[in-house]
């Protein structure tokens, strides 16, 4: 599904950075993993880059079987519309739309009917456990809620991976263990590979694999076990 090989980014702006050094990886189609690391080790460079939001210097990045390489805005764009769904920390919400409408954003974007967009939004809210809150702006909306209003954002796409970067970063514990769970249910339910980064052991626990990040090396890879299930 994924697959790194010998991955380098130096970030080039005042004295050269060189943070991700050659970076091996490979994540099976279905898998929930998750990248962890201190804070400036990396993750959400690498994250990035797995996006298609940003460029990598040297080495290879597959995704399903595709070279991830130089490829124009346009194209990146179209393969980030049809495979990647994203989460982010701070929710990253449109605040004048509500939440239907902040679901339904990337069809709106390719040009789906008001109608037939927001109906499928809805469904989403819904499966979210968020229907009651469809027309609720989301500073009406507690943390995890907006988070679940995000979650559904993403996957409304039918996208092959979810990008998370510290989805539980904003949430208290009980809050974020929601999250986690619904992370789970959409991952074992709907099939989908998800990458979450976080600085918590405690989530990284709830996933498949943790992948460590350190110094722009990956410095370990644990399989937790629950991949088996
Ligand atoms: P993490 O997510 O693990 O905290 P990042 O990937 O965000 O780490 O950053 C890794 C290093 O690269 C940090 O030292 C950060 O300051 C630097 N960095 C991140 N983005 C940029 C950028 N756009 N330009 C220059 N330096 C950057
Ligand atoms: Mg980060």
């Amino acid at each position: 599904m994924i697959k790194l090989e010998n991955i380098n980014k130096t970030y080039n702006n005042g004295s050269p950075l060189h943070v991700l050094k050659g970076i091996d990886l490979e994540v099976e189609q279905g898998e929930l993993v998750s990248i962890m690391g201190a804070s400036g080790s990396g993750k959400s460079t690498l994250l990035n880059i797995l996006g298609i939001l940003d460029d990598y210097d040297s080495g290879s990045y597959y995704l399903a079987g595709r070279l991830i390489k130089g490829l124009s805005e346009t194209q990146a764009a179209a393969a980030r519309n049809n495979m990647i769904g994203y989460i982010f920390q701070s929710f990253n919400l449109i605040s004048y739309k509500n939440a239907v409408e902040n679901v339904a954003l990337p069809l709106y974007y390719q040009g789906v009917a008001r109608r037939k967009r927001n109906a499928l939004a809805l469904e989403y809210l819904d499966m979210l456990g968020l229907r009651d809150w469809a027309e609720h702006m989301p500073n009406e909306m507690s943390g995890g809620q907006k988070q679940r209003v995000a979650i559904a954002r993403a996957l409304i796409n039918k996208p092959q991976i979810i990008l998370a970067d510290e989805p539980t970063g904003a949430l208290d514990s009980k809050t974020s263990q929601e999250v986690m769970n619904l992370l789970r249910r959409v991952n074992v339910d709907m099939g989908m590979t998800i990458i979450c980064v976080t600085h918590e052991q405690s989530i990284a626990d709830q996933t498949d694999k943790i992948i460590r990040l350190r110094d722009g090396v990956i410095s370990s890879i644990t399989e937790t076990g629950l991949g088996q299930r």
